[in-house]
């Protein structure tokens, strides 16, 4: 078989397998989920010496496919990621037809010009000078882990050849992402130099104890140089106030990071932008498309104004890489890898088929879902509402039940997913709205999939039974 004939049997082949994924998620938009335990029974993993029958390569794929959590349907709501937007897919699949990286302009050409275009709109809407400057990290902890390496450096830069040798320390909010202390372990500052801020009731950084924090850092001889300020905090979705922080960091002369892996999308929208007020102010910014705007996983969008700094972290010479173009052109200038795959193309084939408005469509709609599910559950005295207005994440408790023991039970019984998270000592569910093809109907649908599965199951809940 020559080469081409290969391929194309084998797109045909993925065709037939996504015919039936398709089919499949409307019959069963949630899985009975395969145990650890009973896996190697259901799903054949095995590898062998010898080749496999096609019909059998087949069924095994199918199978495992099928097997597969579902990500893309209506009752999916366990993580901060979800639903389907077609035209990102055909991005990202071309993309994996075309296999280039986007470290040269040699080897990626016009692709380098795809991932430009979306760094430099997203730099004037976020309201950078036209001299700014991002990459695609390869995910929202690596944007992060970008932003510490330079800030970092910004404050010495012969960090980068002596090591760390200053008492560094940094500064977050008690509820923001983990991926700020592991990045702290590995810039070398350490996760003892992180200063968790606590947060008021609503989980924004309190930015008065910001300030005591950082003049009792120094005044014990430590060197803040970091402050992380989270747009959608993971479990309740709350802004800090970027614009007030900023002027703490300015006074002490600190890098500000806004971790927009969550929410940072709200950019795209007039209506939300008021939750990022003084975003043009920060020394960096991060967002993933892959959460609010839909598309698969990852892309991650990392901004600076600072593009200087951005080459002097993480430019290096390479003789056998870098031969033709000026560094403009040659993103792995720019980036933490070497070989990248192409991130940026599944975000503008998405962005130039529905236009920046559409982008702002999806960002409003998600708020009106969460609206929706905060009324609702405000309407209904069964329900415990925990989180507040202009968040994606509606946290709630119903009839009482361990939140945990509820999402264990929907997973169980293949009903729905979703799950569960705390804030100080109190554990709630917590619905997320980021499936911009959901509708309302798909949001009451949630909630009456709870109603029902508990009224039928009420017997497996100690805690009703107690009632
Ligand atoms: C999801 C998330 C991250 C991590 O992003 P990944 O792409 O999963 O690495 C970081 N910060 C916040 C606030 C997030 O919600």
């Amino acid at each position: 078989m020559d080469r081409t004939t290969e391929i194309k049997n084998d797109l045909s082949l993925f065709n037939e397998i996504v015919d039936e994924l398709l089919a499949d998620e409307i019959k069963n938009p949630v899985n009975q989920p395969t145990s650890v335990d009973a896996l190697k029974d259901e799903v054949d993993l095995s590898l062998s010496n010898s080749p496999m029958e096609l019909v059998q390569f087949k069924e095994s794929i199918k199978t495992l496919i099928l097997k597969t959590p579902k990500t893309g349907t209506r009752l999916f709501f366990n993580q901060l990621f979800g639903g389907r937007n077609g035209k990102a897919v055909l991005g990202d699949l071309l993309a994996v037809m075309l296999n280039n990286s986007m470290y040269t302009y040699k080897v990626a050409g016009p692709q380098v010009g795809v991932e430009k275009a979306i760094i430099k709109k997203v730099g004037e809407i976020v309201g950078y000078p036209s001299s700014c400057d991002g990459t695609f990290a390869p995910g929202g902890s690596m944007s992060n882990f970008m932003a510490m390496v330079m800030a970092r450096d910004a404050k010495n830069l012969d960090t980068r050849f002596t090591g760390v040798k200053t008492t560094f320390t940094l500064y977050t909010s008690a509820q923001s992402h983990y991926s700020i202390s592991k990045n702290a372990a590995f810039i070398g500052v350490g996760r003892d130099n992180v200063r968790f801020i606590p947060t008021n009731n609503k989980g924004e950084m309190d930015v008065e104890s910001l300030e005591q924090q950082i003049e009792e850092d120094i005044q014990g001889g430590f060197t803040p140089f970091f402050v992380n300020a989270t747009a959608g905090t993971t479990v309740l979705g709350a802004f800090d106030a970027v614009d007030e922080i900023s002027v703490v960091c300015k006074k002490y002369k600190l890098w500000l990071h806004v971790d927009g892996a969550y929410c940072g999308a709200v950019i795209f929208s007039k209506k939300y932008a008021r939750l990022l007020r003084g975003i043009e102010k920060t020394d960096s910014f991060s967002l993933n498309a892959h959460k609010m705007i839909g598309t698969p996983l990852s892309c991650s969008i990392f901004m600076t104004p600072h593009k200087k700094s951005l080459y002097d972290s993480f430019s290096n010479e390479a003789s056998y890489l870098y031969q033709t173009d000026e560094d403009e052109y040659n993103l792995g200038k720019t980036s933490i890898q070497c070989g990248r795959r192409n991130d940026a193309l599944k975000f503008w084939t998405l962005w130039k088929a529905v236009g920046t408005i559409g982008l702002e469509k999806i960002v409003d709609h998600q708020f009106e879902l969460a609206n929706y599910a905060r009324e609702y559950i405000n309407n209904n005295e069964d329900y415990i509402l925990y989180s507040f207005e202009d968040s994606l994440s509606i946290c709630f408790n119903y009839k009482g039940i361990p939140a945990n023991e509820l999402c264990s039970m929907l997973y169980q019984e293949g009903e729905l997913l979703v799950g569960f998270g705390h804030v100080k000592e109190q554990e709630f569910v917590r619905l997320v709205c980021v499936n911009a093809a959901n509708s309302t109907e798909d949001i009451k649908n949630f909630f009456e999939v709870i109603e029902r599965v508990i009224e039928t199951k009420s017997t497996l809940f100690t805690s009703l039974q107690i009632q």
